[in-house]
This record gives structure tokens, C-alpha cells and sequence, in this order.
């Protein structure tokens, strides 16, 4: 019999929280975070604080036992190190870091970033042993078009290319249709239930059915405390992207309604 996947809620702060609203943020809900995925094994919980911010953030959590509750960055680069002014490459992100945000809607809306580019990001991060979580999803154009299926489609195929067997069942993709994102209107559980499962399937026909059995798949877009126990009960969906929700304490919420 296949073994469960655990669960993963991410917080992604964004560009909200310098390194002293973020230590005190993160002051307020560690304790609660600690004692949550210390009592729940089948749970991991990644807090990802602007760049700036991770070193404060890690101080706290540092302070707490607190297995399965790590850190990720936002963003990074793919190259090494140089002349690359304002980026930050994957060996820094790893000193502070387990996990990396790579290809989010907002990053490939405002800053351009294609598939390729993403698929770069994500093969560097595994040879830093850092855990990719690469943001798919339709925007609401394609959505009212019918075109989620074939823009899921080339954003599987295109993101997620070339990995190793290893790497295939370390991936961790997050499916946020863009419409959902910050508005309020959480897809429904029927809808992204759908699409993470054939996401399921398109990644199944490129690595094989234990790597797709293995995949862990976010759901993300206006996740909050009263909606994640549905998205919960969906057999495809293995935790959440949390955006806003993730910069109050609703975020304790979300974690202990997962469990
Ligand atoms: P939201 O953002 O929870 O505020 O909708 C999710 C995300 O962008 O990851």
C-alpha cells in the first residue's frame, strides 16, 4: 500500500514584514506552530518571510524544537554567485533555508519569468538540496476560456523538466489558480480538486506512477481557517499555499485545521 504524503502548509508572506515586524510576527506564532507539528508528525509547515527577513525569522524559530517547521525563500536565482545585482543565489538561500518558492504568478506576471527559467531555478535548487515549490496555474482569462487544462499542461511539462527519479519524488508543486489569489474566491474544492489530479496524472506519465504517487501538491489562492478542512478532505490535495491568511494568526488556524 502507498504511504500517506505529508502534508505541507507553506506561508508565503510576500513583500510583507521586514526583519523586526517579521521577528515579532513570527514571536507570536512559533509557539503555537512548535507545539502543532510536534504533536501531528504527518504535518510539515514552512514559514517563507521576505529575504530580508529569513535571518530573523530563523533566530525564533531556532529557539523551539520544532521539527518539521522550516523556512523558505520567495525567489532566488540560478546562478552561483557574481555579477548579478539584487538577485540572491541558491548556495546563500540554503545557509538559511530547506525550501525555495520558484515560479509563483506574481513572479511570472511582474518579473517575467518564463518556464524555462523556472525549470533552471528548480534543477539548481535540488543540487543545493533545497526543496522546490513550483507555483503553477491559470489565470482568469484562460480559466473563462476553458484553457486550464492545456495551460497546466505546458506549465507541468515546461517547470518540471528534466528531472532525476531522485529529485521527481522531491518536487513539491503548488497549484494556485491566479484568479484565486488574493481575491477572496477560493476555487472551489470540486475545481482544484480536478486539476491537482490530473496534474497527478500528467506527472505520473513523466516520471512514472510512484513519483506521482509520492508528488506532493499544494492547492493555493484565499486559503483561510474556514475553508482548509475542505481542501483537506480532498484525496489528491496535500496542503496549501497561504498568502494572506499567512500573515496573521490565522495561519495558527490553518495548521491546526489540517491536522
Ligand atoms: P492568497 O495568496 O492566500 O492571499 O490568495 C496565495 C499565494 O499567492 O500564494
Amino acid at each position: 500500500m502507498a504511504v500517506p504524503r505529508t502534508a505541507i502548509i507553506a506561508g508565503n508572506w510576500k513583500m510583507n514584514y521586514g526583519p523586526k515586524q517579521a521577528s515579532s510576527f513570527a514571536s507570536e506564532i512559533v509557539p503555537a506552530l512548535d507545539g502543532l507539528v510536534r504533536s501531528y508528525a504527518r504535518i510539515m509547515c514552512i514559514l517563507c518571510p521576505p529575504a530580508i527577513s529569513i535571518a530573523a525569522v530563523k533566530d525564533v524559530v531556532d529557539a523551539y524544537v520544532a521539527p518539521r517547521l522550516e523556512l523558505g525563500a520567495q525567489n532566488m536565482y540560478f546562478e552561483e554567485k557574481g555579477a548579478f545585482t539584487g538577485e540572491i543565489a541558491p548556495g546563500m538561500v540554503r545557509e538559511l533555508c530547506d525550501n525555495v518558492i520558484l515560479g509563483h504568478s506574481e513572479r511570472r506576471m511582474y518579473f517575467h519569468e518564463t518556464d524555462d527559467l523556472v525549470n533552471k531555478k528548480a534543477l539548481v535548487a535540488f543540487k543545493h538540496n533545497l526543496r522546490p515549490i513550483v507555483c503553477i496555474g491559470e489565470n482568469l482569462d484562460q480559466y473563462e476560456s476553458g484553457q486550464t487544462e492545456q495551460v497546466i499542461q505546458e506549465q507541468v511539462k515546461g517547470s518540471l523538466a528534466n528531472f532525476s527519479a531522485e529529485q521527481a519524488g522531491q518536487v513539491v508543486i503548488a497549484y494556485e489558480p491566479v484568479w484565486a489569489i488574493g481575491t477572496g474566491k477560493a476555487a472551489t474544492v470540486e475545481g482544484a480538486g480536478k486539476v491537482i489530479h490530473r496534474i497527478r496524472e500528467l506527472y505520473g506519465e513523466m516520471y512514472g506512477a510512484e513519483a506521482a504517487q509520492a508528488l506532493r501538491i499544494q492547492y493555493g489562492g484565499s486559503v483561510t481557517p474556514a475553508n482548509i478542512s475542505e481542501f483537506m478532505a480532498h484525496p489528491d490535495i496535500d496542503g496549501a499555499l497561504v498568502g494572506g491568511a499567512s500573515l496573521k494568526p490565522d495561519f495558527v488556524e490553518i495548521v491546526r485545521k489540517t491536522i
